[in-house]
């Protein structure tokens, strides 16, 4: 069966050479009961040690079944190991944080046994040696003679031609001690047992052959009893661990040690939070600084507006409208875009308080949010108030808002508004308010606002003149009333019952439209005339009736702002409209920047110092979870010589590490979700996740994913790098 022909161990150590044994010449076969003894030091642990493949030989050859050996790889020792040798080691080498149960089912796990049979020969064992009582206790609970005998079943339910065991009975009483060496004796008949012991007298009446040895060299072997030896022994086939007990012993070891599953899942925690905040306030600061700048034309610089006009220079039509609202990306049309860029005050006085809320108008049927207080506007004089629940007059003089009315100037004009309803605003400034009107009464509100974006030249007798017009409603339909003074200003004695055609002039379109002049007014009869009372601001101004001056201003859109819903996908929406006929451009592009160069630097540097904040923090974790795995060196080493293979511990260690980080990975998710849902309240952590998109989110994943991948496959390499006996003296 083995057979050792001048072999020699030598080890090496910091350049000092030591013998562990030379030239022994040696041929043990099935059946027999070998017992080794000598002096301490003389090569007996190390013999074994040869014989059992977790150390390698320098010179000689060691024949198995009438193999060379001399030439095998780790590979094929581990091969070698798994097939034909159970080891009880002088050390035990026992899992210390499993149950005695978990210690004895390992190894017929890693070779591959199914559960059922696990069972019976685990319980089987266990009885045999007397166990039972600490079936389910942890071995680093038991005493030095009950470690023992665990060694011993452990290598027993193992089914291989050979056991090895050193010193089994070393730290036995005496009684046990005899159990113990009956049964190996018992064993021997179909297997090869061999044993080393101080105690010679134990084993006396089962020994077939006994060895002495003394200062690494064989000085007797004598043969007591010749056994009709079997030459052969079947092999059992052994199948590889299964899938399901990979992660039954992946589970296991993630929960077993509280303070490496404390400390490992802290790590994870710790690199998933980081690499996610670090990143979204990278986001975040970029978002911001997107924000900076200003323009000229556009007071609300929302990254999802959309500036537009039609390609051909017409107007807006109602279908070109409908057309728009029916692409996926669009939020909501703004029609009369205008408005939306011209901020306003509404405002009251009321027993010398004076309330003033500062805002832009929208169209109330773009109105998204729920009121908070009060009702919907039921006629076109009544408004909604969109405000920072910490603006002064809200907070302060609640009361003296709701239902009551303010005025808004236009133009000159004023018009009357009721509040009838709030919506609070999570914007905190108050310069962000808003106030919803109906359709109709922005359409009126147009007219007003038009007159700031129009050119207005009057015409009487061929003469062009730029001036203003004043709505007035005590003017009759079709004329228009104007000072006497604009006699001396064309030359003209009569300017009464004259035609007047008034010209409004716009970068988009010419509106030109006839008035009869039918009154002339002075200081004295302006206020009569018209209801305006500053004669001087107003006299060089033309008066017509407020429907004539509305429907004079009241032109279709030719510029209007379409909000998209997902900002990611608005270089489509442009293509999009473009296919409709229609020009857009973001309003950010019409942006102007302070020193582009400098913010650019701030990136740079920004970038790259997130970037090395990452990497540091990738590997500063990555090393500590190996070293925490290292830790467990002897762990891994006890699954190798159990017959575990190198691809197994990886496995076993990836299942580990899967499980750590998808409870921290999953944690956090729950955690953002939490907060995200107001159920937790940390704003801060929600300011920033908003900037955290699901392909990231699947991205850290991944990178999770590879990092241990990494980890498991360098830890089992290593433990696989030399021999099992180098693996378990290894310094961590
Ligand atoms: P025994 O088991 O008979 O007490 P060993 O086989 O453990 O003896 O040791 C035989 C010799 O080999 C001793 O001189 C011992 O110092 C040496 N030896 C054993 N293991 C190592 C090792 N890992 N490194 C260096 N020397 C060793
Ligand atoms: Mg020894």
């Amino acid at each position: 069966m083995i057979e050792l022909k001048n072999v020699s161990k030598f080890y090496y150590d910091n350049g000092i050479i030591t013998t562990g044994f030379y030239n022994i010449n040696l041929r043990l076969n099935l059946g027999e009961f070998v017992v080794i003894t000598g002096e301490s030091g003389s090569g007996k642990s190390t013999l074994l040690n040869i014989i059992s493949g977790v150390d390698n030989y320098e010179e000689g050859e060691m024949y198995i079944n009438g193999k060379e050996t001399s030439h095998y790889e780790e590979k094929e020792f581990e091969e070698y190991r798994k097939k034909y040798i159970a080891n009880i080691f002088q050390n035990f080498n026992l899992v210390n944080s499993y149950t005695v149960y978990q210690n004895i089912e390992l190894i017929l796990i890693l070779n591959g046994y199914k559960r059922k049979k696990i069972k019976n020969r685990v319980l089987n064992v266990i009885e045999k040696l007397k166990l039972s009582k600490f079936k389910n206790t942890k071995v680093s609970k038991l005493s030095g003679g009950q470690k023992q005998k665990v060694a011993i079943a452990r290598a027993l339910v193992k089914e291989t031609p050979i056991i090895v065991a050193d010193e089994p009975t070393g730290n036995l009483d005496s009684e046990s001690a005899r159990e113990v060496i009956k049964l190996l004796s018992e064993v021997s008949k179909e297997k090869l047992v061999i044993l080393v012991t101080h105690n010679l007298n134990q084993v006396e009446n089962y020994a077939t052959r006994i060895i002495k040895m003394n200062d690494g060299q064989i000085i007797e072997n004598r043969e007591i009893k010749k056994v009709e030896g079997q030459e052969k022994f079947e092999i059992k086939k052994h199948k590889n661990i299964s899938i399901l007990n990979k992660y039954k012993i992946g589970i296991r070891n993630t929960f077993n040690i509280k303070s490496k599953f404390i400390i490992l899942l802290s790590i994870y925690f710790f690199i998933v939070s980081i690499i996610f905040f670090e990143y979204a306030n990278l986001k975040k600061n970029e978002y911001q600084e997107k924000q900076l700048g200003f323009s000229i034309c556009f007071s609300d610089l929302s990254d999802n507006r959309l500036i537009i006009k039609k390609s051909d220079s017409t107007s807006f039509s109602e279908n070109d409208f409908n057309n728009i609202k029916k692409l996926s990306n669009v939020d909501y049309i703004v029609e009369n875009d205008m408005f939306t860029d011209k901020k306003l005050t509404l405002e009251r006085n009321s027993n010398n308080i004076h309330f003033s809320f500062y805002g832009t108008i929208c169209d109330i049927k773009n109105l998204k949010k729920n009121l908070d207080v009060g009702k919907i506007p039921e006629n076109d004089n009544e408004i909604i108030l969109l405000m920072s629940k910490n603006h002064y007059n809200i907070k302060n003089t609640f009361e003296e808002i709701i239902d009551q009315n303010f005025i808004i100037k236009i133009h000159e004009k004023e018009i009357s508004l009721k509040i009838v309803g709030i919506i609070y605003n999570e914007n905190d400034s108050d310069y962000n308010g808003k106030f919803y009107l109906t359709t109709n009464k922005l359409n009126e509100l147009k007219s007003y606002m038009n007159m700031d974006y129009n050119t207005i030249t009057i015409c009487i007798n061929d003469k062009l003149l730029e001036t203003q017009i004043m709505p007035s409603d005590k003017i009759i339909k079709g004329t228009a009333i104007l000072s006497d003074e604009w006699k001396n200003i064309i030359s003209e004695n009569k300017i009464k019952n004259k035609k007047l055609i008034i010209s409004l002039n716009n970068i988009n379109f010419t509106e030109n439209k006839e008035f009869e002049i039918k009154k002339t007014f002075t200081k004295k009869t302006f206020y009569n005339l018209t209801g305006y009372e500053d004669y001087e601001k107003n006299k060089l101004y033309v008066f017509i009736n407020t429907v004539d001056y509305i429907s004079l201003f009241n032109q279709p859109s030719y510029q209007s702002s379409v909000y998209v819903k997902n900002i990611n996908d608005i270089d489509k929406t442009i293509l999009d409209l473009n296919d409709l006929g229609i020009t857009s451009k973001k309003v950010t592009d019409f942006k102007t920047r302070n020193s582009i160069e400098l913010e650019i630097q701030y990136k740079i540097i920004r970038i790259i110092l997130t970037i090395i904040l990452l990497f540091m923090l990738f590997f500063i974790s990555y090393f500590i979870i190996k070293v925490v795995l290292f830790s467990r060196n002897n762990y891994y080493t006890i699954l190798r010589t159990l017959g575990a293979t190198y691809s197994n511990v990886k496995k076993i260690i990836n299942v580990e590490l899967f499980i750590y980080y998808n409870l921290a990975f999953f944690t956090i998710l729950l955690i953002f979700y939490l907060i995200k849902n107001n159920i937790l309240n940390f704003e801060y952590i929600e300011s920033l996740i908003q900037y955290i998109t699901i392909y990231e989110t699947i991205l850290m994943y991944i990178i999770l994913f590879l990092m241990s991948r990494l980890i498991a496959k360098n830890v089992s390499k290593n433990i696989f790098k030399d021999t099992v006996i180098s693996s378990f003296n290894r310094e961590v």
